[in-house]
């Protein structure tokens, strides 16, 4: 029997794998890509710690608090800030290669929202150098993998998670497998907007949505944080770091328009609209040289250089904003515990609080580890308490007869990735930057026939071995599942507050709104009210 089985191997997972490894029970862990393909390994910028003189703990609860314009929880907050600076210690203890200052400590640089250089990094590669270390350190601990299998459902009774329902993605296989308890990593869902993001295809809410459907309660899914700076073909990132070295933003005119480093939610807006005025907007990266852009933003130049035929060395690279990050998530308690007893929540998938209406930079790759190693000992204290487990179960046959239907009995007569992109589109031009009643309720519209039309879509690839067709269409429903919650949300807060923002309601409403949206559903039906 497993202990604890940990479902995505991102930085969340994996620092909850290893936390809980730690406090002497076994683990598995699950995911649908290869734990070093997780969306983590993109982080550029950096991860947060006060470390220096100049800065201090409160400094970044401060900075952590005005960011998510008065729906953070302060003492989520403070946690998050106060554990920093061990966290960096113990990621460098692990053997993460952070870049150095002069004299040999951790070097730290400037991201937006943030007042001061806060944010450790390791060049331009610190998600990908963090997750191969923990993936390292976890393979080193004995933490068992299990690769392409992908999380169908949780599998609950009488309140209690017992086990997992699995598409053994190698065979089209649904397999249920039994656990003492069970944390669900399994990231964001910016993956809505199709290409309008810079998130990993895997970003598909499917953690979340099978966390609604168990009986999980959801907060502040109406959030999406749009980053200002995605190329403007591909929506890859060029991250915040370039602007914290001091690249400028100009219009058409080469004329710079807004303050580099004011929150993503101010600097996103205005370059949307100065897009909307002028055509384009680009990023001027020329001044900080190129021996400053090798050293410190090695991959921001490759990536240009890639995607855009662009060298920003030489040349101004066109940007576009683009959905990047999902504050909302799966609501837990202090311990990362669900309302679904020994069901474990960490990452970007749920919602500890801490980035309220606006994420600030470099504080998600720190909530990873500060609330991934509570969630790691939470559940393997949870796991080592003596319990029954039933494990006859009807979500097994359910889920068997339904994968059938996918494959089998729709009928197909509509294409669901045709469906994706058109979702995507109206999706950033209507519920993105800038929302209103009237766009938001079009668009839940859309996304309301799409639920309709899910029986005429379905798989055309028959075939049960590595069958990709059949798990994007998984994905696309769950997309769906979790795109009229947002939307939802959104037409219920008529207020603007952080990355929300509502031409009809521009400002603040504390009176009414400063509150999390909860939603959850009830036989099946979606229910949304503020708490
Ligand atoms: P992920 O890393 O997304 O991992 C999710 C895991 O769950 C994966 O292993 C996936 O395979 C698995 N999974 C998902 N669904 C299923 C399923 N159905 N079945 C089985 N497994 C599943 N934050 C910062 O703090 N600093 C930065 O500099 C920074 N830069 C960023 C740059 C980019 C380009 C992007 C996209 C994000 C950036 N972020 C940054 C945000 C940060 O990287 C993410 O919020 C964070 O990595 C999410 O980690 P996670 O562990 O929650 O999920």
């Amino acid at each position: 029997m497993i202990d604890v089985l940990i479902i995505g191997a991102g930085g969340a997972g994996l620092t909850a794998a290893l936390e809980a490894k730690k406090n002497g029970v076994n683990v598995t862990v699950v995911s649908k890509s290869y734990p070093t393909r997780a969306q983590t390994s993109m982080a550029q910028g950096g991860i947060n710690a006060s470390l220096n003189i100049e800065d201090s703990i409160q400094a970044h609860i401060d900075d952590t608090v005005k960011s998510g314009v008065g729906i953070t929880d302060l003492h989520a907050v403070t946690k998050l800030c106060h554990e920093a600076p061990e966290t960096i210690q113990w990621l460098n203890t692990l053997g993460v290669p952070f870049s150095r200052n002069d004299e040999g400590g951790v070097a730290q640089r400037r991201l937006g929202g943030a007042s001061f250089n806060r944010a450790c990094y390791a060049q331009d590669y610190t998600g990908l150098k963090l997750l191969h270390t923990l993936y390292d350190q976890a393979l080193h601990a004995g933490i068992t993998f299990l690769n392409e299998h992908f999380l169908l459902n949780f599998i609950v009774q009488e309140g209690n998670v017992v086990g997992v329902t699995l598409l053994d993605m190698r065979t089209s296989e649904v397999k249920a497998v039994a656990a003492k308890s069970v944390i669900v990593a399994t990231g964001g869902y910016s993956k809505i907007f199709h290409d309008f993001s810079t998130n990993a295809s895997g970003s598909t809410g499917d953690g979340i949505a099978a966390a609604i459907r168990a009986g999980c309660q959801l907060s502040d899914i109406e959030f999406v944080q749009f980053h200002p700076t995605a190329l403007a073909k591909s929506a890859v990132l060029i991250s915040e770091s370039a602007r914290g070295a001091g690249a400028f933003l100009l219009n058409s005119k080469g004329e710079r328009f807004t303050n580099e480093l004011a929150p993503r939610d101010q600097v996103a807006r205005a370059i949307y609209e100065e897009i909307e005025k002028t055509g384009a907007v680009y990023l001027d990266m020329r001044h900080l040289g190129e021996d400053f852009i090798n050293r410190e933003l090695p991959q921001e130049r490759k990536l240009a250089l890639l995607y855009e035929n662009i060298d920003p060395v030489s040349q101004l690279v066109p940007i576009k904003p683009v959905a990047h990050y999902t504050m909302g998530g799966i609501v837990v308690d202090a311990d990362a515990q669900t309302a679904v007893k020994g069901l474990f929540a960490v990452g970007e998938c749920a919602n500890h609080k801490v980035h309220g209406a606006n994420r600030l930079g470099g504080n998600s790759l720190l909530e990873l580890i500060v609330f991934g190693k509570h969630a790691g000992k939470n559940a393997a204290e949870f796991a080592l308490i003596d319990k029954k487990i039933v494990t006859t179960n009807t979500q097994y046959q359910k889920d068997v007869a339904f994968v059938r239907a996918c494959t089998h009995h729709f009928t197909n007569q509509i294409d669901f990735y045709e469906k994706h992109e058109f979702l995507g589109k109206i999706a950033y031009r209507n519920a993105g930057l800038f929302r209103d009643d009237m766009r938001l309720k079009g668009v839940l519209g859309v996304v309301r026939q799409i639920q309709k039309e899910l029986p005429f879509m379905g798989v055309k690839d028959k075939l049960p071995s590595y069958n990709t067709n059949l798990v994007e269409f998984l994905e696309f429903g769950n997309m769906i599942e979790v795109a009229e919650i947002m939307l939802v949300g959104a037409i219920s807060r008529t207020e603007s507050r952080g990355a929300h923002f509502r031409t009809d309601h521009p400002l603040l409403d504390d009176a009414k709104f400063k509150n999390h949206t909860i939603s959850w559903k009830e036989e099946g039906v979606l229910c949304n009210d503020f708490r």
